[in-house]
């Protein structure tokens, strides 16, 4: 992937520049709300993480998202995001709400409550980019969206370095095997629901990334799968799509619900309608809701974690379950104004609800 908006480090490993300050960046991270922030040297990605992705992709567990394999090797290479990348910092925003969908209406995954992530994970991490290179002469400036190359920031340049320092903000979309680097920056596991676990925040968070051609201080260590002989998210699927190897999108009500365009097959209808209740009608939580490690201390408070993309609020559209069925395509564009949930478009919600709701 050839990016004309960054500029290669001038000179060696670090280019001969000081290093960035870890602490610096840990502490901007966390004053801007996010819950975890943790950074990965940046290494060719371990042998067994990249053949378990092409089997799982050979296998066609990635059902018919072709974005999952349109990059091939490049998703093991960061240089392919960013030339040059050294440093990768993984950050976390929690978006556990604190107030759900009565059960007795249809259920949206929690990370649909509020407004899109990608754009609030977005400005945050541009944030952090920014504040972190107003506090040190020698950290980037300038950079862009690693998901739009061609919406770059407009490109300043470090006082002790003309050339400049490139950064890239990833969120998402930008091939990158986002929740390995967040193991590999020591902020979590992933889980046999295939989610990040964050000790003490559990696995209801958005991951993105920054990714820097500098290098830091101190790189974060890789901690240890937690999971043991637990199997509670596996239990808890309710079509069969998590096994201890993997996860077959194929059964999977989140990729269904959401990826899935065009009409269900009697199959796949199935298994979105024979779901136990409460149902849902867009994502699905069950393997996560399961997981002890969702399972918060009660002593942390909402104004404690409340450093999250909803803000606590409820979902605007609590009142849903009364108006599914009847949902014309203008109340759904106001309903889902700037939400994750324009994801699945009208005809996606409607094919979900009616699949769903209608007897
Ligand atoms: S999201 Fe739902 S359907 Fe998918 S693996 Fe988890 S429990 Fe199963
Ligand atoms: S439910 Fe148990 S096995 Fe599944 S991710 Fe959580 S800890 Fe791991």
């Amino acid at each position: 992937m050839t990016d004309s908006n960054t500029t290669p480090l001038p000179g060696g490993a670090g280019g001969g520049l000081p290093l960035l300050s870890s602490s610096l960046i840990k502490a901007e991270a966390a004053r801007l709300g996010f819950a975890a922030c943790g950074i990965a040297r940046v290494t060719p990605v371990d042998e067994s993480t990249a053949s378990a992705f092409n089997r799982w992709i050979a296998d066609g567990n990635h059902a018919d998202m072709d974005y999952m394999n349109r990059y091939g090797d490049a998703r093991f290479h960061p240089e392919s995001v960013l030339p040059g990348c050294r440093t990768i910092v993984s950050l976390a925003l929690d978006y556990t709400p604190t107030h759900r969908i009565p059960a007795n209406q249809p259920q949206f995954a929690f990370y649909a409550y509020g407004p899109d992530y990608h754009e609030t994970m977005k400005a945050k991490i541009r944030e952090l980019a920014e504040a972190i290179s107003g506090s040190s002469p020698c950290l980037p400036q300038g950079g862009g969206d690693s998901n739009n190359p061609d919406s770059s920031l407009p490109r300043e340049r470090c006082p002790q370095d003309k050339e400049g320092l490139p950064y890239r903000v990833a969120v998402d979309t930008a091939p990158l095997l986002e929740r390995y680097w967040a193991q590999q920056a020591g902020i979590g596991w992933i889980g046999r629901h295939h989610n990040l676990i964050i000790p003490g925040t559990g696995s209801f968070v958005n991951l993105g990334e920054l990714l820097l051609t500098a290098e830091v201080d101190h790189y974060d260590q890789p901690i240890p799968n937690h999971c043991g002989t637990c199997h509670r998210c596996i239990d808890a699927c309710p079509t069969g799509a998590l096994s201890e190897e993997s996860i077959d999108a194929r059964r999977c009500l989140s990729y269904l619900t959401i990826e899935h365009r065009g009409p269900f097959t009697p199959e796949q209808a199935a298994l979105v309608r024979n779901q136990p209740e409460p149902k849902y009608i867009y994502g699905c939580d069950r393997c996560q809701l399961a997981c002890p490690h969702n399972h918060r201390n009660p002593s942390l408070t909402p104004p404690q974690r409340g450093r999250t993309q909803s803000n606590g609020n409820p979902p605007p559209w609590e009142g849903l379950g009364e108006v599914s069925l009847s949902l014309t395509r203008d109340q759904y564009n106001e309903l889902f104004r700037g939400s994750a949930v324009k994801r699945a478009k009208y005809e996606g919600l409607m094919r979900n609800i009616e699949t769903v709701l209608k007897e």
